[in-house]
């Protein structure tokens, strides 16, 4: 991406930032083009479900006013971003992608939301997602699924592929995702963009509407490391109102980018996370990354994580049982909607909350309510939820053996491209499996990243390659893939993106935004 093309929205958020810094283009004119490319290309997509244009325009003005005026501002002010619609932002409505919070518009901002207008950037919408970020498709949205901008046919990966697909069609610059077990990195790695999960307690849950407490963290999305390092660095660091945040400042993400060197480094492929199973296209992709690494000076060694082979399994006990109590909240006295029995006389609470959920809750949503209720039940709890958390230490103490001998780990990010709509809707464990290679990071807690690794020669669809780090190391990551984005973006003769087939549009008129 350079800073050359006449269309502002196929920049990168740095030279976007670069540009408005020097005054040669407005946040206006930046917010303008973001605005007018989604009211062309999202019919067909369907990233948002809400744009907040006149909010985007008036932050865009403020930011312009400021910089006449000669206030200071954030290294990324006056570039859009696309907010994942689990994230509450005060006036503007937050669904979670579901039916049962349809109306609702949060009077509060999330911290992370509140850095992101404070930092200058322009809130352009909400992106789509699997309904309460449970999926690997976004067709478990209540309000429709996202197409992938490389074949509409197909999924843009879940339960983030709203952002993903924002930024994958040049919607938006940057997007913010939430990953529990995957949800930033597998949409990134099927749409060819990068996402990366901070450490657990990296950055903010205050404000995120919860899924698995222990799991959730929010990250950036974005077309370049570099671009996704800025981002994060933005929404990053200590914060007072969430007990599990770290005390730590944001990582120094942007510096480790640019400097992007892996000689001498030593890099751990993960035998348990590939092989059988993985998709022909993705393992090529994945062993080229490895010995372009090799060929730049870094070592290369094969390790063992025999716990992994149990994550699957352990996730699907510990998410369910943590989403069935944060779940609980949505009563129909709180938020949203609200369901009255048909021909019953002076319904009881009780009544109310039944017919309520039975409506606002989706198939999957019910699925894990009732599988995480069961787990917790007494007489099951020790056999079901007990033994799960038995399985996360031994997945966390895996980590420790591995990074107790290299710096990062390698492995694909997902074990297929982009399937296609509806193939795996009927079968919940296939669709879990998309999962198979990103859900030990969010037991243990590490952070992780997927960037483009190329086309799959059989589809020639995007292929992700994932990154892990030791906790509270996630400037390793930047530095380790900015390296290899940079020898990648030489190997393929510039950025993936610009392989995509282009979308069909539609004339953008401003109602389109509404
Ligand atoms: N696909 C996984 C799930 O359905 C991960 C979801 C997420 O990270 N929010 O649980």
């Amino acid at each position: 991406m350079t800073g050359t093309s006449p269309d502002l929205t196929r920049w990168s958020a740095t030279d976007l930032a670069a540009a408005l810094a020097v005054g040669e283009v407005s946040a206006v004119e930046v917010t303008r083009a973001h605005l007018d490319r989604i009211a062309a290309v999202d019919p067909e997509v369907h990233a948002f479900l809400h744009v907040g244009a006149d909010g985007a325009l008036a932050a865009a003005r403020a930011v312009d006013d400021a910089r006449a005026a000669g206030r200071p501002l954030g290294p990324l002010a006056g570039v859009p971003v696309a907010v994942k619609d689990v994230v509450t932002t005060q006036g503007l409505p937050t669904t979670a992608g579901s039916r049962i919070l349809a109306g609702w518009v949060p009077p509060y901002d999330a911290t992370l939301v509140t850095r992101l207008r404070a930092g200058g950037l322009v809130l352009l919408g909400k992106t789509n997602m699997d309904e309460f970020a449970m999926g690997s498709s976004t067709e478990h949205s209540a309000y429709g699924p996202t197409h992938n901008p490389w074949d509409l046919e197909r999924i843009p990966g879940g339960s983030g592929g709203g952002s993903a697909a924002a930024v994958a069609a040049f919607e938006a610059p940057l997007a913010i995702g939430t990953d529990t077990g995957g949800s930033i990195r597998q949409p990134a790695a099927v749409t060819g963009t990068v996402g990366v999960k901070p450490t657990y307690g990296g950055v903010s849950r205050y404000g995120l509407i919860a899924l698995a407490s222990s799991l959730d963290q929010a990250g950036p999305c974005a077309r370049s490391v570099l671009d996704a390092a800025a981002l994060h660095e933005v929404i990053g660091g200590h914060d007072p109102r969430d007990s599990t945040s770290i005390d730590a400042p944001a990582p120094a993400a942007v510096e480790a980018a640019r400097r992007a060197d892996v000689r001498g480094l030593r890099i751990g492929v993960v035998r348990e996370l590939g092989g059988d199973g993985y998709q022909a296209g993705v393992r090529t992709r994945f062993d080229e990354s490895v010995q372009l690494l090799v060929d730049a000076g870094a070592e290369v060694v094969e390790v063992s994580c025999p716990s992994f082979e149990y994550a699957l399994a352990a996730y699907y006990l510990i998410l369910p049982s943590e989403a069935s109590s944060n779940l609980a909240r949505f009563d129909a006295m709180r938020y949203g909607l609200r369901v009255v029995p048909d021909g019953v006389d002076a319904p009881t609470a009780e009544q109310v909350m039944a017919a309520t959920r039975d409506a606002g809750f989706g198939d999957e949503v019910k699925r894990r309510i009732i599988l995480g209720t069961y787990a917790l039940s007494s007489g099951y709890y020790d056999a079901y939820y007990g033994q799960a958390q038995k399985v996360r230490t031994l997945i966390a103490r895996d980590f420790e053996a591995a990074f107790g001998r290299v710096d990062v780990l390698m492995s694909p990010t997902t074990p297929t491209t982009a399937f296609r709509l509806g193939e795996k809707l009927d079968d919940p464990v296939a669709m879990y499996l998309s999962d198979v290679a990103t859900i030990p990071a969010n037991l243990a807690g590490i952070p992780g990243m997927s960037l483009p690794a190329g086309l799959a020669d059989e589809d020639g669809l995007p292929v992700g390659v994932q990154l892990l780090a030791p906790a509270t190391h996630d400037a390793r990551l930047y530095g380790v893939g900015a390296a290899l984005e940079a020898m990648l973006l030489e190997r393929w003769g510039g950025p993936l993106l610009d392989r995509a087939p282009a979308l069909p549009t539609t004339a953008p008129t401003r109602e389109g935004v509404a």
